[in-house]
């Protein structure tokens, strides 16, 4: 399940160098993030014992080398004695352990020795001796070091989401392209409420994962390393032992995502779900209010977001409870901290429970830096909650996304298609069956051929399979069984351009653009001029109606051309289909909802424009019929076809 967002994440890696810096600028905020705690130290130093760190350094390096001294002196002395013999068994191992004890401390001082040293030249060299003027000194540096950290921030955040919001547009690019090449079954198995809902809710949630996963997901878990690093180096077991309630708290966070990562998956679902209630409801609002069905629509709707709305909540809930368990873990590894740190500087012991937690006795500097570190370490792991959030939404988003894309179109065409010369000599239908679901059959062994030029009716009752057949040969559907050719190749071996060009198609459903008159017109050849399009749409009766309005060819006409009326509409449709002079012209119902009068104008135009091309025509009017030289009756998954002669005699 994480297969594709991880492939999301893949995506995302193409553009490593802007990753790498963000990555970069992210480490640099981790690393100054504890740098500014660690800076806490020296300013505990020198105010708790008023005096410069170079004298604290040199004291340290004093205080080393007496201590060290004195040890070696004892140690030589506890030798004598055991050489010296005269003593029990009992007390000889005594010995023997002390000096082990002495000889481990004396490395530890040696250590320090040697840290101090080194450190003697920078000190001396760069830091004032004034202890008011290190402090000072120190304030300065953390607000230059917090207002760097926040400029990398700033940039690794603004190339993080660069990158993400790439991909978001990437992916909402890819869906759009796969809504139009899916064939028709396929698109709508989603929708355009489905398509819809992939567009906006999906892509944001798997873009946000992304963001989250190269943000949050490295920035925080850097901070956490870099804290405990410098905790680790003042006591690796303390650390250690700070950290025992990690494993309760990564357990319940584990069971936690999966409660978070189920809600995600139900949100979306419902988002889709409340998409197709929205827009079902808005597209037929015409018949909503005919109805009077307004209270049921609002109820469905509400119904749809109040699901949604309860869902929403038990994300939240868990992603609230996510907040209080990653503190609980933050908290109680400073609270443990507090209590061992304390007792062990408190006691001066560098043991508890008998395990040695220091080598050196604690010094309270040394510890609150230490709390400093393990406190920087706590706001991170509380932040973390709000990443494995993030990723969890981005993982249920690329679930949802990419096996879309994945659905390989059934148009897809061949690798090397056929291209062939105009105008084409035949169409023809081979052994067709075509079923939309694979339980009905719809065309049934159909064997017919239309010649170039022919002008061909199609008739036949309401469900006959008529406008199948237009769908199989314009190819927004591929045959069950059989082939449809055109001059003997196959459609689906054609290129889907060459074909396509070659049609020009005006259907019962008009469908048009909320732009301009002359937009949809010259939908049909985008490189047409005015005067090319206005003698088209005077072919199509179109023309005096549009110079009626104001504002003539630059009138909108509202989305899918709802300030028209549906004659009007048909009107710039035809126009459109005569502006393409294709070779084959279709005509579902083309003129269904023209007046008589004008029909037979259009029908005078069309009688002169569909020389020399061949026109298939769906019709029910006995006046289309004149037009055709022969007629295909389809009737019970069977084709027909005799010459219009005899059908008009009969
Ligand atoms: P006609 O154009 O002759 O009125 P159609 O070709 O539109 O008939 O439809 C033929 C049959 O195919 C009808 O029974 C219809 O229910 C069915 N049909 C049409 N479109 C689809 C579709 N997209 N999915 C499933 N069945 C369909």
């Amino acid at each position: 399940f994480m297969n594709y967002f991880l492939r999301a994440l893949r995506d995302a890696s193409k553009s490593w160098p802007l990753l790498l810096a963000a990555f970069l600028c992210s480490a640099g905020v981790a690393g100054l993030w504890g740098a500014n705690i660690a800076a806490l130290f020296p300013v505990i130093e020198v105010t708790l014992n008023g005096e410069s760190l170079q004298n604290w350094n040199e004291k340290r390096i004093a205080d080393a080398q007496i201590k060290l001294e004195r040890h070696g002196q004892e140690i030589e002395q506890l030798r004598d004695r055991l050489t010296g013999g005269g003593i029990s068994e009992a007390a000889q191992q005594s010995v023997q352990n002390k000096i082990n004890t002495l000889t481990l401390q004396d490395k530890g001082d040696g250590a320090l020795l040697a840290s101090a040293k080194a450190l003697q030249p920078w000190i001396e060299n760069y830091l004032p001796s004034d202890p008011f003027e290190t402090v000072l000194l120190v304030v300065v540096l953390i607000v230059m070091s917090t207002f760097l950290k926040h400029c990398l921030l700033l940039t690794s955040t603004m190339l993080v989401s660069f990158v993400a919001m790439g991909i978001s547009r990437d992916l909402r690019v890819k869906i759009f392209n796969k809504a139009l090449e899916l064939d028709r079954t396929q698109f709508m198995n989603q929708g355009s409420a489905g398509f819809m809902a992939q567009v906006t809710h999906t892509a944001d949630m798997l873009s946000g994962g992304i963001t989250t996963t190269f943000g949050g997901a490295i920035t925080e878990p850097l901070k956490i390393i870099a804290c405990l690093t410098g905790a680790f180096c003042i006591s690796w077991q303390l650390t250690l032992a700070c950290l025992t309630l990690a494993p309760v708290v990564g357990f319940m966070m584990v069971w936690l995502n999966r409660k978070m990562r189920s809600a995600s998956k139900n949100i979306l679902s419902q988002a889709l779900g409340f998409h197709h209630v929205m827009l079902e409801a808005l597209n037929n609002v015409l018949t909503v209010q005919a109805y009077t069905m307004e209270p049921f629509e609002r109820q469905r709707f509400r119904d749809s977001t109040t699901q949604m709305m309860k869902i929403g909540l038990r994300h939240n809930f868990y992603r609230a409870l996510a907040n209080p368990i990653t503190e609980v873990l933050g908290i109680g590894m400073v609270a443990t901290s507090i209590a061992v740190g304390a007792w062990l500087v408190i006691n001066k012991e560098t043991q508890i429970f008998g395990v040695t937690m220091t080598e050196q006795p604690m010094t309270v500097p040394g510890i609150m830096v230490f709390f400093g570190m393990l406190i920087g370490a706590s706001d991170p792991v509380r932040k973390l909650s709000g990443v494995i959030t993030g990723i969890n939404v981005g993982i249920v988003g690329a679930q949802s996304l990419y096996p879309l894309l994945d659905t390989p179109s059934k148009l897809k065409e061949k690798s090397n298609p056929y291209y062939l010369p105009s105008p084409h000599r035949e169409i023809a239908l081979r052994n067709v069956s075509f079923s939309y679901d694979g339980i009905d059959t719809v065309l049934n062994n159909v064997d017919v051929a239309i010649n170039f030029g022919e002008r061909v009716a199609i008739v036949g009752p309401n469900g006959g399979g008529k406008s199948t057949l237009i769908n199989l040969i314009c190819r927004f559907y591929d045959p069950t069984e059989g082939t449809v050719e055109l001059d003997n190749v196959p459609l689906t071996e054609l290129a889907v351009k060459d074909l396509r060009r070659r049609i020009a198609i005006v259907t019962q459903q008009t469908e048009l653009f909320n732009e301009t008159i002359l937009y949809n017109i010259r939908y049909g050849r985008w490189d047409a001029t005015e005067e090319e399009i206005e003698e088209a749409a005077r072919k199509a009766r179109a023309h005096d109606f549009i110079d009626e309005f104001p504002e003539g060819y630059k009138t909108k006409v509202g989305p899918n051309g709802f300030r028209l009326s549906g004659g009007q509409r048909q009107r710039i449709a035809l126009a459109r289909a005569f502006l393409r002079n294709a070779e084959i012209l279709v005509l579902d119902e083309a003129t269904s909802q023209i007046d008589v009068a004008s029909e037979e104008l259009i029908h005078e135009a069309l009688s002169r424009y569909v020389e020399n091309r061949t026109v298939i025509m769906i019709t029910h009017r006995p006046s289309t019929l004149a037009l055709a030289d022969s007629i295909l009756e389809v009737e019970n998954g069977q084709v027909t076809k005799r010459p219009a002669a005899n059908y008009r005699a009969a």
